[in-house]
């Protein structure tokens, strides 16, 4: 029965059979040629063969059962169309032979032109182009080289050599220089080389040129750069590829012969109009090899007016059909057009957005389909201030591009100088080995920050993508010396007031100024562009696919924020309310000392004066993001570090207080604080004493917070504002810890909020795998849920956070263990497993959960799909990634077929 199927199986289909859907099994470009050639358009007749026999073929070593007649059959079939046999001695038909998967991998698999040439249908080539003997003998030595280097592995360079050669006995540099007589003598030279190192001739035989051209693009799927390929592009190891035999048209027979690309709109800007390259007679690879210089499109209207006119014609028709920028290859022979090659074509960011509006005006597409045509990692890349490299700028270092944009500024190696410098109206790049919360200040005043240590989600990465802030971290070949304020890379020296450049999207340093060009698409969010007034096609494009996406999603989209400003760009930037005010950095600063005070209180009396030192100051802080939320509900986190973060470090702190000792100083307090530093010393700090368990350990600590929200909530409630306040709680495993806190919190808000009319829920994060899997017991305490999928992965993998990435993801990624950080994009099948079961455990519980997420993933396009579909409320961002959370939740949406978000 196994054996019939393999027999029957359909491996090779004529272009009259197939059509752009089946890409999958005739690759990209074989499914084009054939939907062009449904189209009338005027393709060469071939036949492809499928990625399916080429799976068969790579799992078994070789061609499965059936796959030599199919070919016979269509190749007969091909013969009878074109009138002639393949390599007939008088009037040969001659094939290509090219790969063609289902993703486009330029250059990476192989390609056999002039398939059907030997040494006597050479002579029929000639006769065929009228006595060209020159082009039929140029013609059979390509034909060699690129055989014997694909098919046979002979070394590429000794063709090239052996070409050399004939150029310098003809005292000539340039091909065309060499005549029949030249090329002849070359192909003597090539097939001793062929001989020499496959120890037999040239296959004379057409058809065995031909079974061995399909075998060897077969296996260019598995050549080593093509691996390579995949993996950095993401693209499955198991599609295999497809084969197209196609006739040969030759843009290589004099003037009336040629060969170009187009695009259909310019796949820069999107702005309609001709765009493309042409060169009069050659063939495709010339123009590849860029032997002479091509000339722009417009040009062939003079050369060739009646094939000019026809390609305008079939590009309307094929941007009319496939509804898109198309690019195309074409070749001219001898006057007549043929078409070579369609896809739809790449285009940049900008030009992604502005063709979706273009399309829409022109009735080709609706908003649903403009929606999906473009992502959040194009607006992500719209969004952020570039370098303007209009010359080459080397760099001299690179690390993780942690926090996209472009900065260039003065460096400085701590925050206090780069708020000196800033304040004095100076850009600063603030460069640290890693950064940690004192660092803020200076983070807020710097263009850009640059550390030699951390991966994604180190404290530099989360703050400064947080801020909106151009960010690269873990760059370790800079060595940097903050006391010496200076740091090496590449054998050079950078001190403070140098000016240094970094690229946040791409990682690279630059010594010295790049310019730098502003966002017209964040102005447009800001509010200081206005679409309807504005002339910039951008600007327009995105307004009008945000809209839609807005009309279009279920999750709403909250922003993560701890300050007023924050809240306030992140509301103008679309947030619908804060799902993540982290109080943390509320504790430092001047605070210190209270915190300080706080830890290291011996009596209730000393730790409550510290505390309600802390409460109005807490106040304070709320009643500014709760104004700046006004109606909109805001998340506030508990505190959620250790508190030894809070102290000065170990090992300072202990030379300091040796050394006042040895001096004969009074050092009571320090000692107090080293006793203290050493007792809250952890070896594995993050699964230590933070979170809900400072809440329990610490008395007073959670309820003056809890107090501080629900004044701050009453008090701008009595101002006329609209407080909507929900206290969460972090880091619970057990639904005892969060009601122990609960019933703190709900005797305080009671007491508070009085007949205020404020409203105050009580949720927690989900961040603890052991919540995630008890969630049904947690949610009979939680009125909403946050999934802190940061934390989760760190659980759910093992993985920490703040080290893993920059030590060994990049062998993971090497490997395929995973094909992006899960720290970035959720891990659908393991923490994502947790979301799900957490989500649908605690609705089961408790019906009217509310459900949002919080971790880093909020503002992730692919993860922003996966909580769609797990069906959260919302998702929570820093304020630079909402409108990519509106824009991706709006495609989630749209795209109910569940099609691939990227
Ligand atoms: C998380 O763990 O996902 C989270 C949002 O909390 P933090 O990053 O502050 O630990
Ligand atoms: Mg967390």
């Amino acid at each position: 029965m196994a054996a019939q199927e393999t027999v029957d199986h359909k491996y090779v289909y004529d272009f009259a059979e197939g059509n752009k859907e089946l890409k999958e099994l005739l690759g990209g470009k074989g499914a084009n040629l054939a939907e062009m050639t449904n189209l009338g358009l005027p393709v060469p007749p071939g036949f492809t063969i499928t990625t399916e026999a080429c799976k068969a073929y790579l799992a078994t070593g070789r061609e499965p059962d059936g796959l030599a007649d199919q070919i016979e059959t269509h190749l007969e079939s091909l013969e009878r169309q074109m009138g002639r046999r393949l390599g007939d001695p008088q009037d040969p038909l001659l094939v290509s032979v090219r790969s063609g998967a289902k993703f486009s991998m330029p250059g990476m698999m192989e390609t056999v032109l002039n398939v059907g040439l030997n040494d006597r249908s050479v002579v029929g080539l000639s006769n065929q182009a009228g006595g060209n003997d020159r082009f039929a003998w140029d013609s059979y030595r390509r034909l060699i080289q690129m055989f014997g280097k694909t098919v046979c592995e002979v070394p590429g360079e000794e063709f090239e050599h052996a070409l050399d050669e004939a150029k310098r006995a003809k005292g000539t540099t340039n091909d065309l220089d060499l005549d029949a007589d030249d090329l002849r003598g070359l192909v003597d030279a090539y097939k001793s080389i062929f001989l020499k190192h496959t120890g037999r001739d040239f296959p004379q035989e057409p058809r065995e040129q031909l079974d061995l051209a399909i075998r060897a693009v077969f296996e260019s799927w598995n050549a080593e750069r093509a691996v390579l390929y995949r993996r950095q592009e993401r693209i499955p190891a198991d599609l295999g590829t497809a084969v197209n035999v196609v006739t040969m048209v030759f843009g290589n027979l004099g003037p009336d012969s040629g060969t170009g690309v187009a695009f259909t709109r310019d796949p820069g800007s999107g702005a309609q109009g001709i765009y493309g390259d042409y060169l009069a007679n050659a063939q495709g690879e010339d123009v590849v090899a860029g032997i002479r210089n091509t000339v722009p499109l417009q040009e062939l209207e003079r050369l060739d007016k009646k094939s000019y006119d026809e390609l305008l014609g079939i590009m309307a028709r094929l941007e009319e059909h496939y509804k898109d920028l198309c690019d195309i290859e074409f070749t001219i022979e001898r006057g007549k057009l043929w078409m070579l090659q369609t896809r739809v074509g790449k285009r940049t960011a900008a030009a992604a957005f502005v063709i979706a509006g273009q399309l829409v005006d022109e009735g080709l597409i609706d908003l649903d389909e403009a929606l999906h045509r473009v992502n959040g990692a194009q607006l992500a890349q719209l969004m952020f201030p570039r370098f303007r490299l209009d010359h080459e700028f080397e760099p001299v270092a690179k690390g993780i591009g942690a926090s996209p944009g472009a900065a260039s500024g003065k460096v400085v190696f701590t925050s206090a100088r780069a708020v000196e410098l800033a304040a004095e109206g100076e850009s600063v790049i603030l460069v640290r080995r890693e950064t940690n919360p004192d660092d803020l200040n200076g983070m807020i005043a710097a263009q850009g920050i640059l550390t030699s240590r951390g991966g994604k989600t180190s404290h530099a990465a989360v703050v400064a993508r947080g801020m909106g802030k151009t960010c690269v971290s873990g760059a370790d070949d800079i060595e940097v010396n903050v006391p010496a304020k200076r740091f090496t890379v590449a054998g050079q020296t950078v001190t403070e007031g140098d000016v240094v450049s970094i690229d946040g999207t791409t990682g690279k340093v630059y010594l010295g100024e790049v310019p730098v060009m502003p966002s017209e698409v964040v102005q447009y969010f800001e509010g200081s562009l206005d679409p309807e007034h504005v002339d910039n096609a951008l600007v327009r494009a995105v307004h009008r696919i945000m809209s839609h996406a807005d009309a279009k999603r279920q999750l709403a989209v909250r922003t993560n924020a701890d300050t007023g400003a924050d809240a306030a760009r992140a509301r103008r930037f679309g947030a619908e309310g804060i799902g993540l005010c982290r109080t943390e950095h509320m504790f430092l600063g001047d605070r210190r000392e209270l915190v300080e005070k706080l830890i290291l209180a011996r009596t209730d009396d000393e730790r409550e004066s510290a505390l309600a030192a802390l409460l109005p100051l807490q106040r304070d802080d709320f009643k500014e993001i709760f104004r700046e939320m006004d109606g909109l509900p805001v998340t506030v986190r508990l505190i959620d570090p250790p508190l030894h973060e809070f102290l000065p470090p170990l090992e300072q702190l202990a030379v300091n207080v040796a050394v006042a000792q040895e001096r004969g100083e009074d050092v009571a307090k320090e000692e107090a604080l080293l006793a203290a530093v050493r007792r809250m010393h952890e070896e594995n700090p993050m699964l230590g004493l933070r979170g809900v368990r400072l809440g329990l350990v610490i008395p007073g600590l959670f309820a003056m917070q809890v107090r501080a929200i629900a004044e701050a909530a009453v008090s701008v409630t009595r101002d006329g504002a609209v407080a909507k306040p929900e206290i969460m709680v972090p880091l619970v495993g057990a639904v005892q810890e969060l009601e122990t806190v609960r019933a703190e919190a709900e005797k305080i808000i009671a007491e508070v909020v009085g007949d205020s009319g404020v409203e105050v829920l009580i949720g927690t994060m989900i961040e603890v795998p052991r919540a995630a899997l008890t969630a049904g017991q947690i949610a009979e305490a939680a009125q909403f849920f946050s999934f802190g999928t940061n934390d989760l992965t760190q659980m759910a993998w093992g993985f920490s956070r703040d080290d893993v990435e920059g030590a060994f993801f990049w062998r993971y990624l090497e490997l395929g263990i995973f094909g992006i950080s899960p720290f970035e994009s959720i891990d659908r099948d393991g923490v994502g497993r947790l979301v799900r079961i957490a989500a649908e455990e605690g609705r089961a519980a408790r019906p009217e959960l509310k459900l949002g997420v919080c971790g880093e993933h909020g503002g992730d396009p692919d993860s922003v799909h996966f909580f769609h579909e797990v069906g959260l409320d919302y998702v929570s961002c820093s304020p630079f990634r909402v409108p990519v959370a509106r824009l991706e939740a709006g495609r989630a949406a749209v795209e109910t077929d569940g099609s691939d978000s990227r």
